[in-house]
């Protein structure tokens, strides 16, 4: 739509600030009498938009602009396209939706930005207004997924139920993605009591990913908070957290999702998550509610490692070897841990514990792996590359093992290993500390 069409007659009848400048001068900012080509109540907010001063120091940290060289596949350039929206001078178009849709949400620029630019909440805005014009395929799949799927238990368990008959019939990319589920029929432990002195109670998030195809790292969990004294909830009315609906544009599933995890954690005064993606968008809840309620239970939300090392844990005495065997392991950070809840040196601090441990970093590891909630499934070229720049790197470091505190990461590293040929193993953190307490003897 051209800029004229947005024009209106007149602006209430009054001069618009700047109307005695010299003629085309104006005041930076929307030109007046245009209408913002947002729709609905979810947009990027102007106040937001107004904080990027265009100062490009984002970029060279932003994965798309790496690879892309392209302005409007970076931050500055994304948030230039929401203003040009949001100032009525462009639509909502096929263009806009696919810069949009280029972009991880993995917040690399929002941790560099001197103005603090709060980039993912821009962006989960934004992809509210490009949703509608996705393929009817895509918007079906992720209505299947995002609606029906993840926030009831039951047909995820369906799903994982009758994964080997229906993974012949997966696009190739989404079958070499899909991790072997956890176990069918068991259930994780209600309430587990504490080992010697009892510190209190936590209540833990057990996922909806996590649990269908990690279970060991919710075990792993248990065991450990219930090893360093605390009483063990996992409360059963829990579901998915809205995290991968908040990233892809149903703003208002997600609303429903906090609505029902926030009811389903009421009266616990420690929320523990051990999925980055999951705490990161928990303690968000406040923003994405705005009720006191929902800041409060934001409050409340610890991720796992930092829960564990800010409490205090029993230094583990065995190692993970056998005798004086060294175990490399290699850190991944999760964007929504480093990025988003500033987590970096705690889950490190704990895993140097471990005798025998030796602790490596991944070159270039503030690089996102690709995954990024469904991004790997619907952008799989951009997710590719750096999916096999993540697996090389990991495998630079000679580790044995790489642990990843988020599900899609470790999805995505572990497809990335095996395409490059590479065994090593992925885990949790928790599960390295879980293991070294079962090969130690208790103090
Ligand atoms: S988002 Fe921040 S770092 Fe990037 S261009 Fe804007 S102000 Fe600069
Ligand atoms: S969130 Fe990540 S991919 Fe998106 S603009 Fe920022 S740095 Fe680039």
């Amino acid at each position: 739509m051209s800029a004229d069409a947005h024009r209106s007659a007149d602006v209430d009848g009054a001069l618009p600030l700047g109307a005695e400048m010299p003629e085309g001068a104006r005041f930076v900012g929307p030109l007046p009498g245009l209408v913002a080509g947002w729709k609905g109540r979810d947009f990027p907010a102007d106040e937001d938009l107004n904080m990027c001063v265009a100062c490009g120091l984002c970029l060279p940290h932003c994965p798309t602009y790496r690879l892309t060289g392209e302005e409007p596949a970076s931050p500055r350039g994304r948030i230039a396209a929401m203003r040009l929206v949001g100032e009525g001078r462009a639509d909502v178009d096929s263009t806009f939706a696919r810069f949009m849709d280029l972009c991880l949400t993995c917040r690399a620029c929002e941790d560099v930005c001197p103005s603090r630019v709060p980039y993912g909440r821009m962006m989960e805005r934004a992809r509210v207004q490009t949703e509608p014009l996705h393929s009817r395929r895509t918007r079906l799949l992720l209505w299947l997924g995002l609606d029906v799927a993840l926030p009831h238990k039951h047909l995820l368990w369906l799903a994982a139920a009758f994964q080997p008959l229906a993974t012949p019939f997966l696009p190739r990319r989404v079958r070499a993605l899909v991790p072997k589920r956890s176990e069918l029929l068991a259930r994780l432990p209600g309430t587990t009591e504490p080992q010697g002195e009892a510190r209190g109670t936590v209540a833990i998030l057990s996922g909806c990913v996590q649990d269908r195809w990690y279970r060991s790292a919710n075990r792993a969990t248990i065991r450990v908070l219930a090893r360093n004294g605390w009483q063990v909830v996992v409360p059963p009315k829990q579901a998915c957290c809205g995290a991968l609906a908040a990233h892809y544009g149903r703003l208002d599933t997600a609303r429903g999702q906090a609505e029902q995890t926030i009811r389903a954690f009421e009266g616990y005064d420690r929320i523990v998550v051990n999925g980055a993606g999951c705490g990161a968008h928990m303690k968000e809840y406040g923003e994405l509610l705005g009720t006191d309620e929902a800041r409060a239970f934001s409050a409340k939300v610890r991720d796992l490692m930092e829960f564990l090392h800010d409490e205090g844990v029993e230094p583990p005495s065995g190692g993970l070897g056998s005798g004086s065997e060294r175990t490399v392991v290699a850190y991944h950070d999760a964007c929504h841990a480093l990025r988003a809840q500033g987590i970096r040196e705690q889950p490190r601090a704990i895993l140097r514990w471990i005798p025998g441990l030796e602790l490596v970093d991944i070159p270039n590891g503030d690089r996102c792996c690709g995954a990024a909630g469904l991004y790997n499934v619907l952008q799989p070229e951009m997710s590719g590359a750096l999916m096999r720049q993540k697996a090389e790197a990991i495998a630079s470091t000679g580790a044995t093992v790489v642990v990843s505190a988020n599900p899609g990461c470790t999805m995505q590293i572990a497809t990335g290993l095996r395409a490059i040929g590479k065994d090593i193993e992925v885990l949790h953190p928790v599960e390295i500390l879980d293991r070294a307490y079962r090969k130690g003897a208790r103090p």
